[in-house]
């Protein structure tokens, strides 16, 4: 299976709800290693550049509004299938139809207040990690 990397995000209300720890523990429990990880409070600009492939969708200001509200925490993990595997650890956009023990069924309240953001793609993953992240802020195991 190819080691890949993706980007992860816990939105406001995953810090403001002190998820943190939990969040990325289960992630490592999962064998994704973080490779990088930061908290920032994005900037508008940030929030609308990242999310560009929404911007014709009705949600797209209630969405920019929502992360640009507080800190979030943006991680980049690595290791096998990394993409699918942190997708899994999510669960569904819509926390009330995720499967049950997943992050976003544990923490989210709806769609727009899911908890955790995660590439859907390696081609997309490549692009979010390289708008958060110089190369030099990366720390794979040698
Ligand atoms: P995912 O984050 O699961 O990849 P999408 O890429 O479809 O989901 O959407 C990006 C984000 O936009 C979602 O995580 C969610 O926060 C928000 N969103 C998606 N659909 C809606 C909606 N119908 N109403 C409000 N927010 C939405």
């Amino acid at each position: 299976m190819a080691i890949e990397r993706t980007l992860s995000i816990v939105k406001p209300d995953g810090v403001a709800g002190k998820h943190i720890g939990e969040i990325l523990r289960r992630f490592e429990a999962a064998g994704l290693r973080i490779i990088a990880t930061k908290m920032t409070h994005l900037s508008r600009r940030e929030a609308e550049e990242f999310y560009y492939v929404h911007k014709e969708r009705g949600f797209f200001g209630e969405l920019v509004n929502y992360m640009i509200s507080g800190p979030v925490v943006i991680s980049v993990l690595e290791g096998e299938n990394a993409v699918l595997k942190h997708r899994d650890l999510l669960g569904a956009t819509d926390p009330k139809k995720a499967d049950k023990g997943t992050i976003r069924a544990d923490f989210g309240k709806d769609i727009g207040t899911n908890t955790v953001h995660g590439s859907d793609a390696v081609d997309t993953a490549k692009f979010e990690i390289g708008h958060f992240f110089s190369g030099c802020e990366l720390h794979p195991l040698k």
